[in-house]
């Protein structure tokens, strides 16, 4: 089953009892606390908060997400994107756990001919909050899912909240066993979450019951009661399903992502899948393979939404997803320009669902190209210099690049400090990167003094070098930060 089909019939399903289907909203989040709309029910957020009065009781979309927490398990797992969409349904103080759990069940096991997904029952199990009864009840008595496969976990996994003071509650999800491929067999144990490749879990359903107070963390705060009103926000995750229905091995592989894939392979002639495993792991070539469709179809998204590569903030999130898609491509040993070759496959595999990523396909080139040149002509000035210093650490027996080689690297070759960290254990070396960081302050230091005397009369461009140099990837981990408390 297409994409484009699983997408119909979620939307047919929940239009069929009483959704009004809302268009999905732009991947930038008009929200401070976020960087990217990270789930289906971010566009919401007002109605759930109560700031908002909903213009309708019930609502179903599909919502483009990025998640910058999962990209670095693009192509490790089978399962994680770092674009992907989520199907929802959402409920503002109507319908409840009941209807959330029928509708989903509904959808789930219904013939294909009826306008299901016609999952094989006796393959799905679900997990409640493990104080959840209520949810228990009724996947057990209302839609009859058997005690064996009704796990009861904690609040890690199946309690959610906004991480704001609002409502919060528990969450059920709904998982499928892909089989004894995929990873050990779990025997139902509260508490313990299965493996997840193998227990695949493809939908989620959070009750939102009650309110929750100020506090730190995913669960550190205190619950002030129930809410007036009880809303229900559920999230599919489309790829999931699509490569379940498409009977692919995972999520790089459905028909919105292989194109992308198949023509990385061309390029750099590699055979997908390599079939070799690595010590256990899935083989390097297949992941960097992986990590090209997925971030290329990511960047398109991004672009096509308004994001510009840039130093800070967003723009700095796709310049980093741009580059390793590059890197991976030179990795996978094609040193030409990969872009004009990838993004259009993009564009096709794309725009049957998102028109605009065609007709404004010129715009988004543009920067996709200019990005790759710039970090091509990077790469090429300074890998020599990396290659040498590496080269000269080993001789001298050390494990560890100096902190002022990655410092000369960043200064003089614009090097950002990830790739340096990447490229130096891809040989083996760690980085001091203490050292990196006391020159890099020191340089600021530097640069102040300029500014001091640049009021002065001398005009000094250094000071434009160091707020480039500021802003630049020493403060990834901060926008991660702020996602993890925003979602
Ligand atoms: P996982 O445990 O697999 O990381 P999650 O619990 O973080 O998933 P939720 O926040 O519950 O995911 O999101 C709802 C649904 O969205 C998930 O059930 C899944 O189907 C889908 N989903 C979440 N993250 C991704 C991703 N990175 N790529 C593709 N689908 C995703
Ligand atoms: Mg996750
Ligand atoms: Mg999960
Ligand atoms: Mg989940």
């Amino acid at each position: 089953m297409k994409t484009s089909e699983i997408r119909q019939r979620f939307l047919d399903h929940f239009a069929q009892r009483g959704h009004t289907v809302v268009p999905s909203a732009g991947l930038i989040a008009d929200d401070p606390n976020l960087l990217f709309v990270n789930a289906g029910m971010v566009p919401f957020k007002p109605y759930f908060l109560g700031q908002v009065t909903p213009p309708y009781p019930r609502a179903t979309s599909v919502q483009k997400c990025v998640r910058t927490l999962d990209i670095d398990e693009v192509g490790k797992t089978t399962r994680h994107g770092s674009f992907f969409q989520m199907n929802g349904n959402f409920s503002f103080g109507d319908y409840f756990k009941d209807g959330a759990i029928r509708y989903a069940w509904e959808l789930c096991t219904n013939s294909i001919a009826d306008g299901g997904y016609g999952f094989d029952e006796s393959k799905l199990w679900v997990s409640v909050y493990e104080e959840d009864d209520e949810a228990y009840r009724l996947w057990r008595d209302a839609v009859g899912v058997p005690e064996s496969r009704i796990i009861r976990l904690g609040k890690g996994p199946n309690f959610w909240s906004m991480g704001v003071p609002g409502p919060c509650g528990p969450c059920s999800e709904i998982l499928i066993d892909r089989g004894p491929e995929y990873g050990p067999e779990y025997v139902n144990t509260p508490g313990v979450e299965p493996d997840g490749d193998r227990y695949l879990e493809f939908w989620n359903l959070v009750f939102m019951q009650y309110e929750r107070g100020p506090g730190q963390g995913k669960t550190d705060y205190p619950i002030l009661g129930d809410l007036p009103a009880q809303n229900i926000d559920t999230g599919m995750g489309m790829e999931r399903v699509a490569f379940l229905l498409q009977d692919v091995d995972n999520f790089y592989e459905v028909d919105e992502v292989r194109p992308i894939l198949d023509k990385a392979a061309a390029l750099s002639g590699k055979r997908y899948p390599a079939h070799e495993q690595h010590d256990g792991h899935p083989n390097p070539d297949d992941v960097r393979l992986r990590v090209v469709a997925d971030h290329v179809r990511t960047a398109l998204m991004l672009i096509g939404d308004g994001v510009t590569p840039g130093n800070e903030g967003r723009g700095y999130v796709l310049r980093r997803i741009l580059r390793r898609a590059v890197r991976a491509m030179r990795l996978l040993g094609y040193e030409d320009p990969s872009f004009p070759e990838l993004f259009p496959v993009a564009r096709d595999a794309m725009s049957g669902s998102y028109p605009e990523v065609a007709t404004d396909y010129a715009r988004i080139a543009g920067y996709a190209y200019a990005e790759e040149d710039a970090f091509r002509a990077t790469l090429r000035s300074g890998t020599t210099i990396l290659d040498t210093a590496v080269a000269e650490t080993k001789k001298s027996g050390g494990s560890q690049l100096s902190g002022s080689s990655a410092f000369q690297l960043h200064d003089t070759y614009g090097f950002p400090i990830d790739l340096t960290l990447e490229m130096a254990a891809e040989q083996g070396l760690t980085v001091d990167e203490e050292g990196f960081r006391r020159l890099m302050s020191e340089q600021r230091q530097r640069a102040k003094a300029d500014a001091q005397s640049r009021k002065t009369g001398h005009a000094d461009t250094s000071v434009l070098r160091s707020v480039l140099d500021r802003t630049g990837p020493t403060n990834f981990t901060g926008y991660l930060e702020v996602e993890r408390e925003g979602r």
